[in-house]
């Protein structure tokens, strides 16, 4: 029996873990991705347990952790005007003994590297941007369109769209989904370490909560930067694009009043993207025939879970799963199976991604003080055991370790 052809339209991280994963079960699946290099475009990314697990079985754990941070601690919510630690998570030992791993942040460029640094060249097409999908009882013709005007065509017995929150594979796959403008827009700016304020160089996942908004901060780049991310009403900001830029004077503004701290390091950014929040509902399915989502693309979410580019890598995983070995005859089989594997999962973290932002916002008053009352006797780290923990990954792969 040959191997099956498969195509990935999309070389971001969902997009390339599966190309790896795939190879990992001996499929070359080649990446087709529209810009004509992989940039360093973006800023920080939570690695969480679920995520460095099957970044281990690609044996990508310690190239991860040399452009990373560690993270020491995570959750240490703090209240906007006075800087009161409300409560903090202990990660590393905490996190190693219940989940057999370490949380990290990383700068998303970094991540891809080393995820590109891991795929042979050869299964990897810059400069094709998907512009037509079709497909037939026996397999998929994808077109593309290079940057000089160059259409080319490539068959293939399967198609995994990887291709982000605008996917253009989504439209051959799924009805149109009303996405929902969420009233709420993020700025995000990286400053580098020796601007910062010496508490944003910790190994800390730190929120700071205040009325209407809250604001992040950690080192990434091992330890070079540190990503800000500011969650605020959007006013009648709607682009919801990863690089539209926003001004430092407007993030300035929306933070008045709040610690000096928190000032400083808006201060000491020189430049900073802003996009809007947009809320879309589980996609009623994921495959058809021959072709199937991933990542973004599957289930973009939210961010306030942390969790968009872990259940990217989580899909890679599975479809390598049901994959390995499959006669390419039986193809839409197995991306039915792979699409029940992973869609109650990810549509459940799609879902819990809502609605946090209520929490997290409150004005001072006695909702504010109940809650920051509750923060003590918070366990997250033990409460996201269904999320972070291997349970899933035991009853997906029938393994308990499955860097094995
Ligand atoms: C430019 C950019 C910056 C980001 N910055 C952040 C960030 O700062 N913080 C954060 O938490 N998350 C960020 N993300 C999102 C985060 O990376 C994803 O949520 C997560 O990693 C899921 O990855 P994905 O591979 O499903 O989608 P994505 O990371 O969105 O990757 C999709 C890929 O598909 C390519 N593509 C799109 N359309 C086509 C087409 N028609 N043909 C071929 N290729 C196509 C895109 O160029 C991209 O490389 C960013 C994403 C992008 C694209």
């Amino acid at each position: 029996m040959r191997r099956p052809s498969i195509a990935i339209v999309g070389g971001g991280i969902g997009g390339l873990a599966a190309a790896l994963h795939l190879r990992r079960v001996g499929i070359e699946a080649t990446v087709y991705e529209q810009s004509a290099e992989l940039r360093e475009v973006g800023a920080g990314l939570v690695v969480p347990p679920n995520m460095v697990r099957p970044l281990q079985q690609l044996g990508l754990q310690e190239a991860l952790a040399q452009v990373a941070v560690r993270l020491e601690a995570a959750w240490e919510f703090r209240r906007w005007r006075d800087g009161r630690v409300l409560f903090v998570q202990p990660m590393g030992e905490a996190c190693r003994q219940l989940y057999g791993t370490d949380c990290y942040v990383v700068h998303r460029g970094d991540l891809l590297k080393v995820l590109e640094q891991a795929l042979p060249a050869s299964q990897l097409r810059l400069d094709h941007r998907c512009t037509g999908v079709q497909q037939d009882a026996d397999g998929v013709t994808l077109r593309f369109t290079r940057n000089n005007g160059m259409v080319v065509e490539v068959r293939c017995d399967a198609a995994i769209g990887a291709d982000g929150i605008h996917s253009v594979m989504r439209k051959a796959v799924a009805p149109e989904e009303e996405a929902r403008f969420s009233g709420l827009a993020a700025f995000r700016c990286l400053v580098p370490a020796e601007a910062a304020p010496a508490m944003a160089l910790r190994p800390v996942h730190t929120l700071w909560l205040g009325p209407q908004r809250h604001f992040v901060h950690y080192p990434i780049s091992a330890g070079r930067l540190v990503n800000v991310v500011a969650i605020v009403p959007a006013g009648e900001w709607r682009q919801e694009s990863w690089t539209a830029s926003g001004t430092i004077a407007d993030l300035r503004a929306e933070f008045d009043g709040w610690d000096a701290r928190v000032l400083q390091l808006i201060e000491s950014a020189t430049d900073t993207k802003r996009w809007a929040l947009v809320d879309r509902s589980p996609l009623p399915r994921w495959s058809v025939g021959r072709l199937s989502l991933l990542g973004d693309a599957a289930h973009a979410m939210l961010p306030f879970f942390a969790q968009g580019a872990a259940q990217a890598v989580e899909d890679a995983q599975a479809l390598a799963h049901v994959l390995q070995g499959a006669d390419p005859h039986a193809l839409p089989q197995a991306l039915q199976r792979y699409e029940a594997l992973r869609h109650p999962r990810a549509s459940q973290v799609q879902l819990m991604s809502r609605g946090r932002e209520i929490r997290n916002h409150l004005p001072d008053g006695p909702a504010q003080q109940q809650r920051d009352a509750e923060f003590a006797h918070g366990d997250p780290l033990r409460q996201s055991a269904w999320l972070y923990g291997d349970d899933h990954e035991r009853s997906l792969f029938g393994t308990g370790n499955v860097s094995q």
